[in-house]
C-alpha cells in the first residue's frame, strides 16, 4: 500500500526487528510524539523496552505479521534479512519503507553486487561462486589472496573465509565451510574504511552525513571517526557514489554504503545497510539530527533534517567481552563532559555482543577519537 501523505506525530511506526537501532529509531520517534510498535521473535528486546507494543514472533508467521502490520501506519525495519514474504504482507496492510525491493537487492551480496556492477558504481572485483568448481574459476581469475563470502545472511564477518592462496586443499576446506551460493571477492588491501550515512525522503531529498572513518578489529567496527581524516576528493568521490545508489535504489529511509579506501585514494564499495548503521550511531548526539530521527522523518514523508555535526566526533563500541570479570565502571567512563554512555538493555553479555557504545565531541577528530578510546579503557 503506497501513500504520499505525511505520516504524522500521534500515529504509529512498526519497527521489523528488535535490535539497538530499533531501540534508537523509538528513541526518537517517541520524542517526536509517535507511537513505536516492534516485531520480531525476541522479547524484552532491546527495542521492546522502550516501544508501546513487543510483538514476539517469527517473521515466517504471516497471520502475526499481517496483525502486526495492521495495528501501524508504516513499517520499516532495523534489521534486513527478513523473508520478502513478510515485506509483501506487510506491503498489502500499509506503507513499507524502504520497500521490500531495497531489501531483495541488499540481503544477498550477489544481487547486490550486481546490482552495484550493472549501475556503473564501483564495487570490489566479485565472482559469484554455486559450486567448488566455480570456486576454482573464481580464485583463476580474480587471484588470491581472496575472501569467500555466502551470498546471504553475513554479518560482522560471519559466513567469511578468506583464502591466502589458491591451494586446492585450502579451496576444499574454504567450500566445505561455506558450502551455499557464495560471492569470491578480492582481498582488497585498503588504505582504510569508510561509510556515507544518508536519507532519501519520499519526494527524493537527499541528505548526507560527512564521511565516517571506520577501523574493525576481528571484522566487528571498533572506533568511527567523523570528520574521517581522508583528503577531500576522496570524501567528495564517496558521497557522490552514496547519492547515486541512494537515487538507484529509489529508496525512502536511511541507508549506509560501506566503502574501502584504495592507496591511490578511490574508493571501492564493499556493503550497502538498507537502514542506519552501526557507523552512523555518533549522530544520535553529535548531529543536529541523529540517523534515527532522520529515518522518521523519511519514512514518515516529512522533511530530511539537518545532518550536519555540532562537533568532530567518534564512536567506539561497547562488546560483550568487556563484561568479564567483572561489570564496567561506568561512573569512571563517563566522567569526563565530553562522553556519553549508550547502553542496549541486553542482559546477557556475551563475547562479541554488541552490548552498548561510548560517544565523544571534541575540537579535532584525533581528540575526540582519543577521548572515546580512553573512555572506553576507563570501563576496565
Ligand atoms: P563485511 O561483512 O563484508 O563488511 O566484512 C567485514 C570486514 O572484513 C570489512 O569491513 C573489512 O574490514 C574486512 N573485509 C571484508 N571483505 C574484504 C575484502 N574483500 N578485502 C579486505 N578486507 C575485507
Amino acid at each position: 500500500m503506497s501513500q504520499s501523505a505525511p505520516i504524522l506525530p500521534g500515529a504509529t511506526l512498526g519497527v521489523l526487528g528488535s535490535g539497538q537501532l530499533g531501540r534508537m529509531f523509538a528513541l526518537e520517534a517517541r520524542r517526536m510524539g509517535y507511537r513505536v510498535h516492534t516485531y520480531s521473535p525476541d522479547s524484552d528486546s532491546p527495542t521492546g523496552q522502550v516501544a508501546d507494543r513487543e510483538v514476539a514472533a517469527s517473521y515466517d508467521d504471516l497471520d502475526a505479521v499481517r496483525e502486526f502490520a495492521s495495528r501501524v501506519d508504516v513499517v520499516t525495519f532495523e534489521f534486513e534479512n527478513v523473508p520478502a514474504v513478510t515485506a509483501e504482507t506487510c506491503a498489502a496492510e500499509c506503507p513499507v519503507r524502504p520497500a521490500g525491493e531495497v531489501l531483495h537487492i541488499t540481503q544477498n551480496r550477489s544481487r547486490e553486487k550486481g546490482f552495484l556492477r550493472q549501475h556503473g558504481f564501483p564495487v570490489t572485483p566479485f565472482r559469484d561462486v554455486l559450486s567448488r568448481a566455480d570456486l576454482t574459476a573464481a580464485v583463476a581469475e580474480l587471484g588470491a589472496p581472496a575472501v569467500l563470502k555466502t551470498a546471504a545472511f553475513g554479518y560482522d564477518g560471519k559466513g567469511q573465509v578468506k583464502l591466502a592462496s589458491a591451494d586446492p586443499a585450502a579451496l576444499d576446506a574454504a567450500w566445505a565451510e561455506i558450502d551455499a551460493p557464495a560471492v569470491l571477492e578480492a582481498f582488497i588491501d585498503f588504505e582504510l574504511e569508510v561509510s556515507v550515512v544518508g536519507a532519501r525522503g519520499l519526494d527524493g531529498q537527499i541528505a548526507l552525513y560527512p564521511v565516517f572513518e571506520n577501523a574493525h578489529v576481528d571484522h566487528i567496527l571498533d572506533l568511527t571517526v567523523c570528520p574521517a581524516r581522508i583528503p577531500e576528493a576522496t570524501a567528495r568521490q564517496a558521497r557522490e557514489v552514496a547519492t547515486g545508489i541512494l537515487e538507484a535504489l529509489d529508496v525512502v529511509g536511511v541507508v549506509c554504503v560501506e566503502f574501502f579506501v584504495n592507496r591511490d585514494g578511490s574508493v571501492m564499495v564493499n556493503e550497502i545497510a538498507p537502514r542506519p548503521h552501526n557507523s552512523g550511531h555518533l549522530t544520535f548526539g553529535a548531529a543536529r539530527t541523529s540517523q534515527f530521527a532522520q529515518q522518521v522523518r523519511a519514512v514518515c514523508g516529512l522533511p530530511l533534517g539537518d545532518p550536519a555535526l555540532y562537533e568532530p566526533a567518534a564512536m567506539t563500541n561497547l562488546l560483550g567481552d568487556l563484561w568479564l570479570p567483572h561489570t564496567p565502571d561506568w561512573a569512571a567512563a563517563i566522567a569526563h563532559p565530553g562522553v556519553a554512555l549508550h547502553l542496549y538493555g541486553k542482559a546477557e553479555p556475551r563475547a562479541g555482543r554488541k552490548m552498548g557504545h561510548i560517544t565523544a565531541t571534541a575540537d579535532s577528530p584525533d581528540l575526540a577519537a582519543a577521548l572515546a578510546l580512553k573512555a572506553r579503557s576507563a570501563l576496565r
